[in-house]
């Protein structure tokens, strides 16, 4: 395992900008991810760390060693596609073995190391079937294990379960992270989703038009976001226009639309940005840190939506001018109705200001 540093990295097509000042420290056996949306530079940002293209400024480095234009075949890497792109009338035994006949080994060795690649990945049994007589799942496991027999120093997963339906992606996450854990291989995962990326990764980087926006652990990532599109492009978050109307010791006091006032923790946005008295901040609240009843930080509200899940009943409430989504655990509680009053308090480590 190998550590995957990334100083100040940008790639420009022609004019236009794919990534900007990309500044990434991997650790050795550590699962990084690039989370955001489509086109905001994930998969270009990995295919320079596979060396399929090169940065148009700044520098790649494995174990402190510069390989920011070195051929992506004397890399080490095991990378596993979004389509997978394996031979589709060759044997899932073939497929494996196809990078290390590359690599001229003998055919013993070989025959151990897909042996085991394939015990590795559940597909023991498999070794004779063609690609195209395989399940979505099955398919996916080859790619991991085709990624996996050359040993690689750095393993590299761009979006592999978006092909697969919601349940055998659950399961194939958890087996992911198995592997990768049992491996101890330095793994960076590229996803749009941002349940992958909270469930699987040590940090996460999340990016928007090819800017870096907040680099952290999931917890970090969503507890303390640093801007308004990490905050609501992680989870839901309920953010809100406030003009700070007090600060005093460790507490600051903002005041919403229409009078109300609610009282924080914190006497700086997540930005660093010290806060003084007359400051236009925004509020982010997640439905989750608000409840029903009396308590600090009260107010009132109607009842817009309502949405039973099973595991929450969620509300849309009117409070003000201001929405604010709720979700309230399901304990047998009354579920209330449409047009119906409800009082809402939020405790004050619930209220995070985000500052932009
Ligand atoms: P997706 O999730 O849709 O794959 P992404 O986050 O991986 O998106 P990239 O594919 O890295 O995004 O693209 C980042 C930006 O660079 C986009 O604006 C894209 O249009 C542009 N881009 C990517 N590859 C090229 C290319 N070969 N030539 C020109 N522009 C490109």
């Amino acid at each position: 395992m190998k550590s995957v540093r990334l100083d100040d990295v940008s790639k420009m097509f022609g004019t236009s900008v794919g990534v900007e000042n990309v500044d990434i420290d991997v650790k050795p056996g550590e699962f990084f991810t690039f989370l955001g949306p489509s086109g905001c530079g994930k998969t270009t940002t990995l295919r320079m760390i596979a060396g399929f293209y090169y940065p148009s400024k700044g520098k790649i480095l494995f174990d402190n060693k510069d390989v920011t234009t070195l051929q992506p075949n004397k890399r080490n890497i095991g990378m596993v596609f979004q389509n997978y792109a394996l031979f589709p009338h060759m044997t899932v035994f073939e497929n494996i073995a196809f990078g290390l006949e590359v690599r001229k080994m003998s055919k013993a060795v070989i025959k151990e190391k897909v042996e085991r690649a394939q015990k590795l990945v559940h597909l023991e049994k498999y070794g004779t079937r063609k690609i195209n007589e395989l399940s979505g799942g099955q398919q996916q496991r080859v790619a991991l294990a085709r990624a996996l027999v050359i040993e690689p120093d750095i393993l590299l997963l761009d979006e592999p379960l978006s092909n697969l339906d919601a349940k055998l992606r659950e399961e194939t996450r958890l087996e992911i992270k198995r592997l990768q854990v049992e491996l101890g291989v330095t793994t960076i995962y590229v996803t749009h989703d941002q349940t992958e990326a909270m469930t699987m990764s040590d940090r996460i980087m999340v990016m928007k038009e090819g800017v870096v926006q907040q680099i952290g652990t999931p917890q970090e990532i969503y507890n303390q976001p640093t801007n308004h599109f990490v905050a609501s492009f992680i989870g839901e978050s309920n953010i809100l226009e406030a003009e700070v109307v007090e600060v005093k010791g460790d507490a600051v006091k903002v005041k919403l639309d229409d009078d109300i006032f609610v009282q924080g923790s914190m006497t700086q946005t997540a930005n660093g940005k010290k806060l003084s008295v007359g400051e236009s901040i925004k509020v982010s609240i997640r439905p989750e840190a608000v409840f029903e009843g009396t308590g600090p930080n009260q107010v009132t509200g109607t009842i817009q939506f309502v949405e039973f899940t099973g595991v929450s009943i969620n509300y849309v409430v009117k409070v003000g001018s201001n929405i604010m989504k709720v979700m309230i655990i399901n304990k047998g509680n009354e579920i209330l109705k449409r047009g119906d009053s409800i009082t809402l308090h939020v405790p004050e480590k619930g209220i995070y200001l985000i500052g932009e």
